[in-house]
């Protein structure tokens, strides 16, 4: 076993095609009407999004083709590393082999540009001339930024309130990149002011976010909604992770018996894992996948799998996934990405046929574990990542006292550089765990199209 600390790759092995598990699934769950109830067409999804990508919404082709112009902006920051981190090994005097693949290398920090970049280039192409968005901590916000400003789009950005107030930073960089950011929920949607009508001091949520963007984009035709996690495209474009770190492993000559990402949408967990869990069903090595959530936020661990809208009043598609209640605005968590009340249908599939466990991690252990690895790697992990530091850091110490030396990989799906702030306030002792709110969660699940006439709701796991 050869004993290197990183692990590269040239520009000629970044990945030729996306890998799509939806071909590699008995039952991927396809998206309905939220009116008719049939199943989504292409058609029906052309009002907020380009052809090319509502194809690649519905396809279960199993490899699509990265085009050469998405290829060529992917070439600035991938492939992305693959660490070993030996230095946190010895700090856990644990027989584990810890790796990491690193997403914080591409220009804004995350795994974002990964989907932002396919999505400004297919939108472009089809002539669109302005992207509208959610964005919770702001990655995605910058990350589609960055992409507009490379493919000459207008990107307007509808970034969670509490978010908004905390990381000026994000905004900062946002308008850096040429964007419209605009505190959510906004007067400028009638979503948006539906919300502040009930309670104008609301601290937002992704899928409030989600549906003033989704209205923008359902008025205008030159405008397209672009999303940032969730939906099958996105976690598609994200594979590009999971099929480098199978090289990288097999230059490394190792292979993970464990595989960890943090979870919100589940876009980096999917983009790291699907490619190692498409392998294993078709007939490849075992795998272990580990989606880490907040503990405050626990659309896996404690929420119902139903048809569900992915934006709070109602306007997209119902996505059969694991979901705390369209109307569920989750606490405020410095961790914002992970702060959305349901999850990509694959993800949720994939959950509920025991290919993935998910585990729940309070706020104070993630960043726990995000100061201990930053100690010791040298790289502060995104608050959202630190998840799946903690719960790397949980089966290195499994290792340890079974004795047993596991190969682990997480992603690292991004810096922290602009949460230095949430921090600071962790080193004072300032930071609380919220606890779950359970009587919000029943609360929101009434309004869930097909649980409303539910009376057990916590008798419900999969509907
Ligand atoms: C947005 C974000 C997440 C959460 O989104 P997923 O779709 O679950 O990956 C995690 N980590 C970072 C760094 C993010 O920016």
């Amino acid at each position: 076993m050869s004993e290197h600390v990183k692990y590269l790759l040239s520009e000629d092995d970044i990945p030729r095609t996306w890998y799509n598990l939806a071909a590699d699934l008995p039952d991927p769950a396809a998206p309905r009407h939220p009116g008719t109830g049939a199943d989504i067409t292409v058609d029906d999804l052309l009002a907020i999004m380009p052809e090319a990508l509502a194809r690649q919404e519905l396809s279960r082709e199993r490899e699509i083709g990265i085009p050469d112009g998405v290829r060529d902006v992917y070439r600035q920051w991938r492939p992305s590393p693959l660490y070993r981190a030996r230095r946190l090994e010895r700090a856990l005097d644990t027989p584990a082999r810890i790796y990491y693949k690193y997403e914080g290398v591409s220009p804004s920090g995350s795994h974002k540009p990964n989907t932002a970049v396919a999505q400004a280039y297919y939108n472009r192409r089809a002539g669109i001339t302005r992207l509208a968005t959610e964005t919770g901590a702001g990655q995605w916000g910058s990350s589609l930024a960055l992409a507009g400003a490379l493919f000459g789009l207008d990107v307007d950005v509808y970034m969670v309130r509490v978010s908004y107030e905390q990381k000026p930073y994000r905004r900062m960089l946002m308008e850096t990149y040429g964007a419209r950011c605009v505190p959510s929920p906004s007067p400028e949607t009638a979503a948006g002011r539906a919300v502040l009508a009930a309670d104008p001091d609301s601290p937002g949520s992704l899928g409030i976010a989600v549906s003033e963007a989704v209205e923008v984009a359902g008025a205008d035709p030159g405008t397209s909604y672009a999303g940032g996690s969730v939906l099958n495209h996105v976690l598609l474009h994200q594979s590009v992770i999971g099929q480098e770190a199978i090289a990288q492993f097999a230059l490394a000559d190792d292979n993970p018996d464990v595989v960890i990402g943090c979870a919100g949408g589940g876009s980096n967990l999917g983009g790291l894992a699907f490619p190692f869990l498409g392998r294993k069903l078709r007939g490849g090595p075992e795998v272990r996948i580990i989606a880490a959530e907040p503990a405050a936020c626990p659309t896996l661990t404690r929420g119902t799998r139903a048809y569900d809208f992915a934006d709070a009043t109602g306007l997209t598609p119902l996505l059969r996934m694991h979901t705390l209640g369209h109307g569920f605005v989750p606490p405020p968590l410095h961790a914002g990405g992970l702060r959305y009340h349901g999850i990509a249908p694959l993800v949720s599939a994939a959950v509920a046929a025991g290919l993935v466990e998910p585990v729940a991690v309070a706020q104070t252990d993630s960043f726990a574990a995000g100061v201990r690895f930053a100690r010791a790697e040298g790289i502060v992990p995104a608050p959202e990542s630190a998840h799946a530091v903690e719960v790397a850091v949980r089966e290195a110490s499994r290792c340890r006292e079974e004795g047993v030396g596991r190969t682990i990989l997480f992603g690292l799906s991004g810096h922290g550089h602009f949460d230095l702030g949430a921090y600071e306030r962790h080193l004072a002792g300032a930071l609380r765990d919220e606890p779950h709110d359970e009587a919000g969660v029943r609360a929101a699940l009434t309004a869930v199209p097909g649980l409303a006439a539910a009376t057990d709701l916590a008798g419900l796991a999969d509907v």
